[in-house]
């Protein structure tokens, strides 16, 4: 049984193969290499199937000629290799994941080359197997060296990983985190706390960022950071985002009808709603439900967005600027941030990134830095903001340089609607 376009072994064979070659490892090792090819959906795209074809049977070849060590391969789909490999036994599981690393970076240059797209890189993920391991089976240990091939994937470089036990732990918090998301929306788990935003010039709240907390029924908080990029696999970010507007909204609607301040409240969006584009229609629905003013809502993308899919991000720029809100370029600076963007995009506000305030004093290099965003921002007639603040040294460089608006814990943290409807009356 084998594939017609390789000529490897079909999936089902190489597990067979497997299996037996792991009943019988004795004291040896073996290695299971599951690799695939970043960006080759792009050479389908530009140069067409048959060039595509051509690559993987090149990828084959490099793969299984002069393989003395090789057990059996197999081709599991499209461009996703498998390769049972025994180990010599002069290296050691790190050695031998460097040779591999070595070898995909040779192969890399070369196709590079020959194929024209200076992108293309191998992804591999390894998982070693030795007789304390003998009892797992052949699906097992190739399920967990795509595993570590998705870690590798994630890698900017040498993106080459060998398979470890904690990364079971990781998808273990995935599955339990992303399985609890549809109970915690409905029991009402998701919170919004606000963080000031504070006016350089008057000290005044002028605005503040919405920010989502996860309080489980025992009390304990999970973060952002932890739980956000697991729900934007998911896609369940989506619902966790809606659900956070409609608080939001609801909130400035309860402070209007009671007749006290208030002031912009600025949304974060996922990255995800780029793909599905729901978001103007369901904004709009809001507006029209709750009957806000357009000018107290605001929307925060980062800078990553813009970077990944310009087209889409101007897309839903112009779709919230038509529908009248501002809209800020958030986490300037944590990436690979691009001035051309500033000028290139729409923006209405520009967020600073914590990266440029990472010490108490600031370096004089961070200074310059800043000086010259702020600056340039306002001449492209943009409002530059600044968060992460934590110290008077900090916010006084800030307001030296001209920075309009400040955030960070030097003010507050984030806090609960109720502390923060208090902390806006006590400013006012
Ligand atoms: P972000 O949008 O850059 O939000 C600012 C983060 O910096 C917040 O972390 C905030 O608590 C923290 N921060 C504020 N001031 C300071 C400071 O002075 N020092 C330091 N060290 N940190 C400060 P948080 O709330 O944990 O949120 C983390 C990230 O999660 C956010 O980064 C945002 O990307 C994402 N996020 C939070 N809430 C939402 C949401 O409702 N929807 C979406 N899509 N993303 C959200
Ligand atoms: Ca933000
Ligand atoms: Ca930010």
């Amino acid at each position: 049984m084998q594939d017609a376009l390789t000529g490897l072994d079909r999936y089902e064979a190489f597990l067979g193969k497997l299996e037996k070659e792991l009943e019988n490892i004795g004291d040896d090792r073996i290695a299971i290499t599951y690799t695939d090819i970043k960006h080759f959906k792009y050479i389908n795209d530009t140069y067409g199937y048959q060039v595509g074809d051509a690559l993987l049977k090149d990828f084959v070849d490099a793969i299984t000629t002069n393989n003395k060590t090789m057990l059996c391969a197999a081709r599991v789909y499209s461009d996703n290799f498998v390769v049972a490999n025994r180990v010599n036994s002069k290296y050691t599981n790190e050695g031998y994941r460097d040779i591999i690393l070595r070898l995909n970076q040779e192969r890399e240059i070369k196709f590079r080359e020959k194929y024209l797209n200076s992108r293309l890189q191998f992804c591999t993920g390894i998982s070693i197997i030795d007789k304390n391991s003998k009892d797992l089976d052949a699906e097992t240990a190739v399920s967990n060296a795509n595993l570590a091939r998705k870690v590798a994937k994630e890698l900017e470089n040498d993106c080459c990983v060998l398979f470890n036990q904690s990364m079971m732990e990781g998808i273990k918090r995935e599955v339990e985190i992303t399985s609890c998301v549809p109970k915690a929306i409905a029991n009402k788990e998701f919170q919004v706390y606000y963080q000031p935003k504070i006016e350089t010039d008057t000290l005044h709240v002028i605005g503040a960022e919405a920010l989502v907390r996860w309080q489980k029924p025992d009390g304990k908080f999970i973060y952002p950071d932890e739980f956000i990029p697991f729900i934007e696999r998911s896609g369940q970010i989506v619902d966790v985002d809606y659900y956070v507007y409609r608080q939001v909204f609801q909130f400035i609607a309860k402070r209007l009808k009671e007749g006290r301040k208030v002031v912009p409240i600025s949304l974060n969006v996922s990255r995800v709603h780029l793909g599905k584009m729901h978001i103007l229609e369901y904004v709009k629905e809001l507006f029209e439900e709750f009957k806000i003013p357009v000018s107290l809502i605001e929307f925060e993308l980062t800078e990553s967005i813009y970077l990944d899919n310009t087209e889409k991000a101007l897309e839903l720029i112009n779709g919230l600027h038509k529908i009248g809100t501002k809209v800020s370029m958030d986490d300037f600076g944590s990436g690979y941030s691009s001035l051309n963007l500033l000028s290139r995009l729409p923006i209405d506000i520009i967020k600073l990134d914590k990266v440029f305030l990472k010490d108490d004093n600031l370096q004089e290099n961070d200074k310059i830095i800043i000086s010259c965003v702020v600056d340039m921002a306002k001449r492209l007639q943009i409002t530059s903001l600044c968060e992460g603040v934590e110290t008077s040294e900090q916010s006084a460089y800030l307001k030296e340089v001209g920075c309009q608006i400040q955030q960070g814990y030097y003010f507050s943290r984030p806090i609960p609607q109720d502390m923060f409807e208090k902390f806006m009356d006590e400013n006012d």
